[in-house]
Protein backbone atom coordinates (compact mmCIF):
# COMPACT_ATOMS: atom_id res chain seq x y z
CA UNK A 1 0.00 0.00 0.00
CA UNK A 2 2.87 2.46 1.04
CA UNK A 3 4.21 1.40 -2.39
CA UNK A 4 1.06 2.73 -4.43
CA UNK A 5 1.24 6.35 -2.38
CA UNK A 6 5.01 6.73 -3.22
CA UNK A 7 3.55 5.62 -7.05
CA UNK A 8 1.10 8.27 -6.84
CA UNK A 9 3.34 10.65 -5.90
CA UNK A 10 6.16 9.98 -8.44
CA UNK A 11 3.34 10.49 -11.21
CA UNK A 12 2.04 13.64 -9.84
CA UNK A 13 5.56 15.43 -9.48
CA UNK A 14 6.01 14.23 -13.38
CA UNK A 15 2.57 15.78 -14.09
CA UNK A 16 3.22 19.18 -12.30
CA UNK A 17 6.67 19.33 -14.05
CA UNK A 18 4.85 18.19 -17.42
CA UNK A 19 2.55 20.91 -17.09
CA UNK A 20 5.36 23.84 -16.00
CA UNK A 21 6.74 23.41 -19.42
CA UNK A 22 3.76 23.08 -21.41
CA UNK A 23 3.46 25.49 -24.01
CA UNK A 24 0.89 26.99 -25.78
CA UNK A 25 -0.19 29.53 -28.87
CA UNK A 26 -1.35 32.70 -27.77
CA UNK A 27 -3.32 35.61 -29.54
CA UNK A 28 -5.60 38.47 -28.70
CA UNK A 29 -8.56 39.53 -29.81
CA UNK A 30 -8.46 42.74 -31.74
CA UNK A 31 -11.62 44.79 -32.68
CA UNK A 32 -9.97 43.52 -36.53
CA UNK A 33 -9.80 39.97 -35.37
CA UNK A 34 -7.12 37.68 -33.65
CA UNK A 35 -3.68 38.73 -33.29
CA UNK A 36 -0.95 35.74 -33.23
CA UNK A 37 1.19 36.71 -30.29
CA UNK A 38 3.23 33.35 -31.24
CA UNK A 39 3.99 30.61 -28.59
CA UNK A 40 4.83 30.76 -25.11
CA UNK A 41 6.22 27.84 -22.90
CA UNK A 42 6.42 27.20 -18.74
CA UNK A 43 6.80 30.18 -16.74
CA UNK A 44 6.35 33.27 -19.61
CA UNK A 45 2.94 31.31 -20.42
CA UNK A 46 1.73 30.72 -16.92
CA UNK A 47 2.41 34.23 -16.47
CA UNK A 48 0.55 35.47 -19.25
CA UNK A 49 -2.61 33.25 -18.34
CA UNK A 50 -2.56 34.89 -14.90
CA UNK A 51 -2.34 38.47 -16.35
CA UNK A 52 -5.18 37.38 -19.33
CA UNK A 53 -4.49 40.58 -20.95
CA UNK A 54 -1.93 42.26 -23.30
CA UNK A 55 -1.94 45.88 -23.41
CA UNK A 56 -0.43 47.65 -26.60
CA UNK A 57 1.93 50.68 -27.33
CA UNK A 58 -1.14 53.01 -27.48
CA UNK A 59 -2.51 51.59 -23.88
CA UNK A 60 -5.28 50.06 -25.03
CA UNK A 61 -5.77 46.44 -23.37
CA UNK A 62 -7.65 43.29 -24.73
CA UNK A 63 -8.36 39.92 -23.57
CA UNK A 64 -5.49 37.24 -24.27
CA UNK A 65 -6.26 33.55 -25.18
CA UNK A 66 -4.26 30.42 -24.87
CA UNK A 67 -4.28 26.97 -26.36
CA UNK A 68 -7.60 26.12 -26.91
CA UNK A 69 -10.43 27.85 -26.00
ZN1 LIG B 1 -9.58 34.43 -28.91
Amino acid sequence: MKKLWLKIGVLGLLGMSCAKNKCAECHYDAPSGEVEMGTYCGDELKNLEDLGTYTDSLGTTYVVHCGEH
